[in-house]
This record gives C-alpha cells, structure tokens and sequence, in this order.
C-alpha cells in the first residue's frame, strides 16, 4: 500500500485499499480526495444510546437523504442495520461508531429493503468487513439485483438537471441565507453525482423468508420479515432483551414512502410487528418513536387507502383526490401525535429547499404526495 494511502482513510476502512481492485478504487477516489482535503469526514450520524447495547445513528439532513443506522453490540461483534445511499455514508458512520460506540468488528450488515438509500452502502461493508454477513429478504436481494443499477441510472439525468436548477436558483437569490441553501443542495447533488459514477452494488450472501435468530451471549436478535408493506421484502431487526425494533421504512418518523409500496397489507404487516415486546422504535427516517406509533402510522395508511378507494370507485382522478383529502380531513392526522410528531420530524431532519416551510406546508405534501401514489398502487391491482 503506497504510504500517502495510509493515515486517514486506512484507519477507517481497515483493508479497503490492501485488497482493493482498481475500480475500488476508483470508487473511493472522491471520498479520498475529500479526507485529504479536510481532517476530518464530515458527521453525517447523530448517535444516541437506546437501551445497553443498541445505538441509533440519526441521518443527519442531507440533499440526497441517508437512511438511519441502528447498531447492536454483541459480545464480540456488531451488527448493523441499513447501510444508507452511498459508500462514503458507510465510511462517516463506521468511523463515527469507532469514536463512540465500540471498536469490534463488523460481522453482520442487514438491508432493510432494496431502496437505494438504505442499500447502496453495501459494497463499503463488503469491503471494510470482507468475512461479515450482508443479510436481507430473498425479495430484497433479488429487487437490489434487478433494480439498482437501472434506478441509480435513471436517477443520473434528475440530479444533473438538479445540480442547473439550483445553480440558476442560488444566481437568482435574493439574501444570503437562500443563497446559500441553494449552493448546499448543489455541492451536495455534485460530490454524490461524482461518488456514485462507477457505483457496483453489492448483493446480500445471506437471506430469509421469514425468520432468523442470532443467539448472542449478550442478546438475541430477531430478523423477520411480517408480509409486505414499504416494498415486497421489508426486515425488522428486533431485540427482545433490550426491547428495540429497527424497521427500516416499513415505520418511520417520516411520512411513509408508499411509491413501490403495498397499501393495502401495509397495516395488517404493522399490526403483525406489534406482536413484538419493544418500547422503542428506531426506524430508517426521523427520530427514535415510542410504540404508539406503530398504530398510529398502520391507522393512518388505512385511513388514506380507505378515502382513496372510496374516491375511485366513485370514478374521481388522482388529482381531485390530491385536493379533497386534505390534512384536516384526516381523523389520524389531527388527532392523536402522528400528525404533528411527523411534521416535526421532516423540518428537523429533512434537507428542505430554502422558503418558508411550516407544519402545515408539511403535512400538505406529505398527504398529498401519499394519496397519489396510494392512488396508483390501487390500480395496479396488487
Ligand atoms: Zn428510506
């Protein structure tokens, strides 16, 4: 290994480079160039204790959103759910973990589900940790097999219309802080667009159907897959010892994603996760939830899928749906927490463009957004 290798990055990925093809290599150029430019990598992860043992990594708000990270210290190993959107997340996370956490090894890595902000760091754990376990459900494998590369692709020619927009946009502004905002969300745009160019995902080696049970000598650690509701292979990761869920982005402190997502099983898969005793909630997006909000997210898709469908067969289009079932028709969304705690959640931990965003803004668009692509898995008729 050449001795300007050494140092930083080396400390941090452990034999990354000493095995490293040279498209490994190439692909960690940028995150290199970056480490040497500035002494540290930036803090992408707020880390926060849950019980002896399990630590969430909070994402801190980023243009291109990283998923969250929850970390299970084995007695001689650690095991870490969702790997976020890109390589050089996983190489911040690890090294943060280092800092504060624990310094034993990495021996399990589980992928939540296929989408790209949860499984696109794969292939830096494959690399940090090249005997660990990757694990996920057999669909999650075979969605990250078949989609990946295609979506990340596709994704390509958004971002660099992105990267103009918000140049045009920060030339444009009219006080500082705008200006700003604007020029963040393009560096941001631009240091992903350049990591992720020669991007190679990494499949699973591990997979379940249903369940798998890691027997610790410091606790237990349950894998399940309860039906399907954010994608077709969602994972929990829960510890009956310590009374944590991990669930990835079948339960989260945002609004649910519900674009590849299953509508109308969603809320019986949630109902099936309550089965577990947890107290704590660590989910791939927003803050760590008490398990009230397992009902409460699970009461409001159904509520949503109930008016959507009402509205369909009553022969309305998506877009009149969009206007109808607004925030303050929803019974789930003003009364009870869910409403406000996800409004609170997506200002505070979301990469919002610069304006005027309130909890009423919020909520707006996050319904909205809902309805249309409740709207849409309805008439796929899955
Ligand atoms: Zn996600």
């Amino acid at each position: 290994m050449a001795a300007t290798r050494r140092g930083f990055l080396s400390g941090v990925l452990g034999p990354v480079f000493t095995g490293a093809s040279i498209i490994d290599q190439a692909l960690f150029r940028a995150v290199r160039a970056r480490a040497q430019a500035s002494p540290a990598l930036p803090e992408l992860f707020d880390i926060e204790k849950l019980a002896e043992g399990v630590w969430s990594a909070i994402a801190k708000p980023q243009t291109l959103i990283n998923s969250n990270a929850v970390i299970f210290e084995n007695a001689r190993d650690l095991l870490i759910m969702d790997t976020h959107s890109k390589p050089s997340a996983v190489a911040s996370l690890v090294r943060q973990i280092r800092a504060r956490v624990s310094d034993k090894p990495v021996k399990y890595v589980v992928a939540s589900h296929f989408h790209w902000d949860h499984s696109q760091g794969l292939p830096a754990y494959r690399r940090i940790a090249p005997n660990a376990d990757l694990l996920a459900s057999e669909t999650t494998r075979k969605l990250i097999d078949r989609e990946t590369v295609p979506r990340l692709k596709a994704s390509f020619e958004t971002l660099r219309a992105s990267v103009d927009d918000y140049k045009r946009k920060a030339a444009a502004a009219k006080t500082t802080a705008e200006k700003d905002g604007w020029e963040r969300m393009r560096r941001e745009t631009g240091d992903y667009l350049r990591e992720m160019e020669n991007f190679q995902p990494e499949l699973p080696n591990v997979t379940i159907e249903r369940d798998l049970i890691i027997h610790d000598k410091n606790h237990d650690i349950h894998l399940a897959f309860r039906g399907r509701g954010h994608t077709g292979g969602d994972v929990v990761v829960y510890c009956p010892q310590k009374k944590v869920v991990a669930t990835g982005d079948l339960l989260h402190g945002f609004f649910p994603f519900i674009g590849d997502g299953f509508p109308l099983e969603w809320p019986r898969t949630l109902l099936h996760v309550a089965e577990f005793d947890f107290e704590k909630i660590a989910g791939g997006h927003g803050g760590v939830s008490p398990r009230e909000r397992v009902h409460q997210m699970g009461n409001y898709i159904e509520e949503v899928t109930e008016l959507v469908s009402r509205g369909r067969r009553a022969g309305k289009t998506q877009a009149q749906l969009e206007t109808e079932i607004a925030p303050s028709k929803l019974r789930t969304v003003t009364d009870g927490g869910y409403g406000p705690s996800t409004a609170a959640a997506i200002l505070k931990l979301r990469r919002l463009p610069p304006g005027d965003h309130t909890v009423d803004s919020v909520l707006a668009d996050g319904v909205k957004t809902n309805v249309g692509h409740i709207f849409a898995a309805l008439g796929k008729n899955v």
